[in-house]
């Protein structure tokens, strides 16, 4: 075990605290810019070290104290310790610097735009359960780069009726016999759950994840967990037997209620199902759409390519106010979910493609004035962008999950588009991750 003194000078990507140390970098966890501490020294990967404290000798003024004891340890909220005010300032300061560094950008960003009350936001809670030694189940979150379940009763983070409904099937599960997976050897029946809520009606959907339908008892454990839960609206059973790191199987059947919840975005409806995509901070997500849609002068005259959908959320609230949209989507679940959005909203001058967003836009001869695009946090791609250019899009509207392929993607049109207007805002508050919007305009020259 080596244990080195040292100071962090910067965050990483990942949000954690970069320490000079000699020729070689270490990431510590929870340790903030201008603070000291002794680091024990974990594991290389990359080319970087992993580190984490084992004494604090110099505090952050930032530094607060933080809701929940694992926070670092479970890798979920790098920033519960980091006082709220501190991560916006270094969020905001992160899209700048990787605009500059990346793609010369010296566009004012705007101040990140961040949550009244930063806890307690998530819609979407999803964790595994495992057998401890004494025979009692656990359910928590994975602590970083492992399996290791770190138990959590209480997450500051996520819908507040979640925590009281996993503690009842912790219970349940224990009162009732019903077995746990094990990860080893692939036995017993109960893997993940995953609980969604709605923000705007009384809504909660319990998903089992579970190796096989109709294990013994399931009747007993629905009935009594819905009685102790009467919040639950929808329980829905999803296979999956592989031997696999992802969470949900492909066989889903409703053992209770609908099968699917539903919430609103600026006013329309949007039908949830188990596996369907959507935006997991129901407050955020109203400001992030509205700076991004605000950017357009809409006249009712426009034609709008909404690209990497998802449900058709974005599209579907621009339509409102634009000639015509048009939504591209490669997930299929996804595509037909948001035909089933535009259905139940009433709206009707939007079409839905389900394509490679580049295939699609690069075939397309539909004149578009606007392109709003939502990649992934990989970011898009040389055809979608070389495309943009191409066909002379006037206007593109730029929503990033990661400031560093934003800022690639930037470099690439660069010389063709201005950046006009950045604007990041708080979707994942005590995390390091960071949200972007930005406006895109064709250069008189091109
Ligand atoms: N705009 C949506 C979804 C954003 S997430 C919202 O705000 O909710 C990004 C979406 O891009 C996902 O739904 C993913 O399935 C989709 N996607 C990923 N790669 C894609 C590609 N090459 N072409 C089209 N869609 C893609």
């Amino acid at each position: 075990m080596k244990i080195i003194r040292g100071r962090a000078t910067d965050l990483s990507s990942e949000g954690k605290g970069v320490v000079k140390y000699g020729k070689d970098i270490i990431f510590v966890d929870g340790l903030f810019p201008g603070e000291e501490a002794d680091i024990e020294i974990l594991y290389p990967r990359a080319g970087v070290y992993f580190g984490k404290v084992v004494k604090l000798h110099l505090f952050s003024k930032d530094r607060i104290q933080p809701r929940c004891k694992i926070c670092t340890a479970c890798g979920g909220c790098q920033f519960q310790q980091f006082a709220y005010s501190a991560q916006l300032k270094y969020k905001t300061q992160r899209v700048k610097e990787a605009l500059y560094r990346m793609a010369n950008v010296t566009t004012e960003v705007l101040p990140c735009i961040g949550m009244d009350n930063p806890y307690n936001y998530r819609n979407k809670v999803q964790v595994p359960f495992a057998k401890e030694r004494n025979g009692k189940v656990k359910y928590g979150f994975y602590k970083e780069n492992s399996h290791i379940i770190m138990p959590v009763k209480q997450c500051a983070i996520e819908d507040k009726r979640a925590s009281p409904i996993l503690w009842d099937i912790k219970l349940l599960l224990e009162k009732m016999n019903i077995p746990v997976y094990n990860e080893d050897n692939g036995h017993g029946i109960l893997r993940h759950v995953l609980i969604r809520t709605s923000y705007h009606y009384p809504e909660v959907m319990v998903v089992l994840v579970i190796t096989k339908l109709n294990f013994p008892g399931q009747r007993n454990f629905i009935n009594a967990l819905v009685e102790k839960h009467p919040e639950i609206t929808t329980i829905v059973a999803n296979v999956n037997t592989r031997r696999t790191n992802v969470v949900l199987g492909f066989t889903e059947k409703v053992l209770y209620g609908p099968g699917k919840i539903k919430d609103d975005i600026l006013g329309l409806t949007f039908e949830i199902s188990c596996s369907s995509f959507f935006q997991i901070n129901p407050i955020q997500v109203e400001k992030l759409y509205s700076v991004a849609l605000n950017l357009i002068d809409f006249s009712k005259k426009e034609t709008v390519l909404d690209a990497y959908s998802g449900v058709g959320t974005i599209g579907l609230i621009a339509a409102k106010n634009a000639k015509r949209v048009i939504s591209v989507e490669s997930n299929k679940s996804a595509h037909l979910n948001a035909i089933e959005n535009a259905k139940r909203n009433n709206v009707n001058n939007i079409e839905f493609i389900c394509d490679d967003a580049s295939e699609f836009i690069a075939n397309c001869d539909i004149e578009l004035d606007v392109v709003i695009m939502d990649p992934p946090r990989s970011g898009s791609d040389k055809k979608f962008l070389s495309t943009l250019i191409n066909k002379r899009i006037k206007k593109i509207i730029y929503v990033s999950c990661n400031p560093e392929t934003l800022a690639r993607d930037i470099a690439f049109l660069s010389d063709y588009y201005n950046v006009t207007f950045v604007q990041p805002v708080d979707m994942f508050p005590m995390t390091a991750h960071i949200e972007t919007v930005c406006a895109l305009s064709l250069k008189k020259s091109s």
